[in-house]
């Protein structure tokens, strides 16, 4: 095949010459991390850009959800999704918790409140929902169940940076929310994540824990881990900034193209938004219907051999890997919606460099002309 390989995504590079001032900087400075100025500036600059009062930065997304677990002392049983990144679940294994799988609610492909309350034991301390391919959560709902109980609510925010609700970010929803600054995300720092705080004080706590637990030169309150973002990623996040409006507009422009295009194929259903007032355009999932004359598989294959990859997110659901699988949520029978979603999405390539002449490409195999 001599087309150039496509892929779902690919991270949005800004000019390397725009890069160096930044690292001639950090050679001047000779702070390379723990808190240096590139990560204070792009703790405000996310604070402003994202309109949130704390934002604690990490060195990844996964460590950042271990540290927010941590940090509300959650233990026993947390109510979370099975379709999402298996770093959701880990998390929780991580922290010595125990994941309690319920359904999703399928048209917006996340946690389904109406099944929480079910699953509520006198062990459960928390949810973590997760704002799935940045479509916002039933927060209100979710938030009613959680006072209710008397349980926490941690968002796994991965996919939401930027996403708006009518009330502003989705962010500020739940005790804490978590994003990830991976590559892969709409806005990266090569590796990091963060955590948006209500507070000043627990943004003070939660800078102790990715600190090891040190609050002073000598004194450790708990047994933290090492989350710091170093200078060269918060550095680069601030240099990703300047382009996070064009990257986001770039990728409303495919989705907009995928949309008009796959518009009235037999069997192929566009996943719609739902809830936002302002979208990142973060994935773009189709769900590939009995009535299509591929199943997912075989469809996700020729693309494949048409050097296209577009990728099964999520398949297979977290609560089938083997450290999950014999956990009694984790059972077919409890996910009916999660597993049949798992079986049919497709995430076709969405990313701002893509080309018009490469969307025409994925296009056309899914309507049958290649
Ligand atoms: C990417 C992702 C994570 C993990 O983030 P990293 O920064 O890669 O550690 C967690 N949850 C979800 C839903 C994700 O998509």
């Amino acid at each position: 095949m001599s087309d150039e390989p496509v892929y779902v995504t690919q991270p949005y590079l800004p000019p390397l010459e725009e890069f160096v001032p930044y690292l001639e900087q950090i050679w001047q400075s000779k702070v390379l991390t723990n808190g240096g100025p590139m990560h204070q500036q792009l703790e405000k600059e996310l604070c402003d850009y994202l309109g949130v009062e704390h934002i604690a930065l990490f060195n990844n997304g996964t460590i950042a959800l271990l540290t927010a677990l941590q940090s509300l002392r959650v233990t026993g049983e947390v109510i979370t999704t099975p379709y999402s990144f298996v770093a959701t679940g880990h998390s929780l294994l991580w922290n010595g918790i125990k994941p309690v799988f319920v359904d999703i609610d399928a048209k917006t492909l996340n946690l389904d409140p109406a099944k929480i309350e079910a699953a509520i034991t006198p062990q459960t301390t928390a949810i973590m929902p997760v704002h799935c391919y940045g479509h916002p959560c039933d927060v209100d709902a979710i938030k009613k169940i959680a006072d209710t109980y008397n349980i926490k609510i941690i968002y796994d925010a991965a996919h939401a940076f930027g996403v708006k609700d009518d009330g502003g970010s989705v962010l500020r929803h739940g005790d804490l929310s978590v994003v990830s600054f991976h590559a892969t995300k709409v806005f990266n720092t090569f590796e990091g994540g963060a955590i948006i705080c209500p507070d000043l004080k627990t943004k003070q706590q939660i800078n102790h824990l990715k600190n090891f637990g040190f609050v002073d030169e000598i004194t450790v309150v708990a047994p933290g881990i090492n989350g710091k973002m170093s200078e060269i990623n918060a550095s680069f996040g601030l240099l990703q900034l300047k382009y996070i409006d064009s990257i986001i507009a770039a990728r409303k422009a495919v989705d907009e193209f995928y949309r008009s295009e796959l518009k009235g194929i037999f069997g192929i259903k566009v996943v719609e938004e739902s809830g936002q007032t302002t979208a990142n355009y973060s994935y773009f999932p189709i769900l590939v219907e009995s009535g299509y004359p591929l199943s997912r598989d075989q469809l996700y294959l020729k693309l494949k051999d048409h050097n296209i990859f577009a990728r099964r997110y999520f398949f297979p659901l977290i609560s089938e890997f083997p450290m999950y699988r014999s956990m009694p949520s984790a059972k077919d029978a409890n996910l009916p919606v999660a597993k049949g979603i798992s079986l049919r999405v497709l995430c076709l390539p969405i990313y701002p460099n893509i080309t018009i002449s490469e969307l025409s490409r994925v296009v056309s195999i899914i309507k049958g002309e290649k």
